[in-house]
């Protein structure tokens, strides 16, 4: 059970909810000690073919909506033989991963009716994703009663990048009705930053994160925040990505709607679907490409070529912009497991004093993430992100304060 301390909750069991429309991530922590006791996730929910994991317990059966899979993580929390907790009540709060905060939301919020509105209000700014997220709040309200709700935004790290930064030049009254950039993968670009600091030993710093996963995003943290960003006002800008085109000329929409007769429903769906590497080499598994590229498979070659290529233009961006580069961070499935990819990205960027060491970068683990070279100006990290970690941290702190 938590205690309490001059008013202050100085230990205490947080769970964390990554809510997906279809799935449920979840993590519990012991706070502050950063335990993880549980971890796990509910997967296709509302199919036939849904699977409950947590810790070594897994089961295959139909999962109708997220809070049947949320009792099933209370059932596997309560069950005598994981003595994990003894009364629900023992986790006094649980963090929600919310990915669009707007221009309102840029710190963690205790959630109220007001702040839910509020999220509701967003969901045309991320349709597929904060409508799954407040399904997730309303479940954990139902169930973990006792326990306060605290929203953690994807785009509130962002929210530090300067006007000349997140301003389009379009007409203004576009930008009065939040037309912006807003940036993603916040929670991860904010954990990863930070950890590149303690290991710099500084917080002055000038950083590149990389963020390659099945989204990919590059973010310019200076001074511990964020100063620019590839993805914008959507998802979908910026890096090439597993099914998302990354940057494309505006014009080639208007192109495929009023010349080849696509609806606005069809382009949605090929740029956020059917594009990227999928579209370049016929999967949006970067481990799949790989193979493809040792097999001397020239699409495929290709595809890795474009990929590595438009993450450099955005080192040479950044680093321009921020005059200067301390550390480049690479994270998330990619970024943390392709050696083929950061040898790649790193190529030929010794004008800017980055210099990778091929023999570091096989088996980065064995040198505490640090692949740099010998000569490297730039110190090359590959850091595990870790966002439940640093929604569990952030839901603490707040629950301090
Ligand atoms: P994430 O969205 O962070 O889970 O990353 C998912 C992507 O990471 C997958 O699409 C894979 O392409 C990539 N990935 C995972 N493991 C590896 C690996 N060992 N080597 C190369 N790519 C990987």
């Amino acid at each position: 059970m938590p205690y309490f301390c001059n008013t202050k909750i100085s230990h205490m069991k947080i769970l964390v909810l990554n809510s997906g429309s279809s799935s449920l991530k979840f993590q519990l922590f012991d706070m502050p000690q950063t335990k993880v006791l549980v971890k796990g996730l509910a997967e296709r929910i509302g199919e036939a073919t849904s699977r409950f994991k947590a810790n070594d317990y897994e089961v295959n059966q139909p999962i109708g909506t997220h809070k049947d899979a949320l009792q099933l993580l209370t059932t596997y929390l309560l069950d005598d033989k994981n003595q994990i907790i003894k009364d629900t009540s023992e986790i006094v709060a649980v963090g929600h991963r919310v990915v669009h905060g707007g221009n309102t939301f840029v710190q963690p919020t205790l959630i109220t009716e007001e702040v839910k509105d509020k999220i509701k209000e967003l969901f045309s700014l991320a349709p597929l994703h904060n409508p799954a997220n407040l399904t997730g709040i309303e479940t954990a309200e139902e169930i973990f009663k006792d326990a306060k709700q605290i929203a953690i935004f994807d785009t509130a790290f962002h929210q530090s990048i300067p006007v000349e930064n997140h301003k389009y030049a379009i007409p203004e009254t576009f930008y009065e009705k939040g037309i912006r950039k807003y940036g993603f993968h916040g929670i991860s670009h904010q954990y990863v930053s930070r950890e590149a600091n303690k290991i710099l030993e500084r917080t002055d710093t000038k950083l590149i994160t990389l963020h390659l996963g099945n989204g990919a995003s590059a973010t310019a943290v200076r001074n511990g925040k964020s100063f620019d960003t590839t993805m914008g006002f959507g998802p979908m800008n910026g890096l090439i990505m597993g099914t998302r085109s990354g940057d494309i000329d505006q014009s080639i929409i208007f192109y495929l709607m009023d010349k080849l007769n696509y609806t606005l429903d069809e382009i949605q769906t090929i740029l956020n679907k059917q594009s990227g590497m999928k579209a370049l080499a016929g999967s949006n598994d970067l481990r799949d490409i790989e193979t493809a590229t040792d097999n001397g498979d020239n699409q495929a070659q290709l595809a890795l070529k474009m990929y590595a290529g438009a993450i450099k233009k955005y080192i040479g961006n950044f680093t321009a912009q921020m005059n200067g580069l301390d550390a480049l961070i690479f994270t998330a499935g990619i970024g943390e497991n392709s050696q083929k990819v950061r040898e790649l990205v790193c190529k030929n960027l010794d004008v800017f004093g980055i210099e990778i060491d091929k023999k570091k970068n096989k088996n980065p683990k064995d040198y505490q993430g640090d692949i740099s070279g010998q000569d490297s100006k730039v110190k090359i990290l590959v850091i595990p992100t870790n966002e439940e970690l640093e929604i569990a941290k952030q839901t603490f702190d707040l629950m301090q304060s």
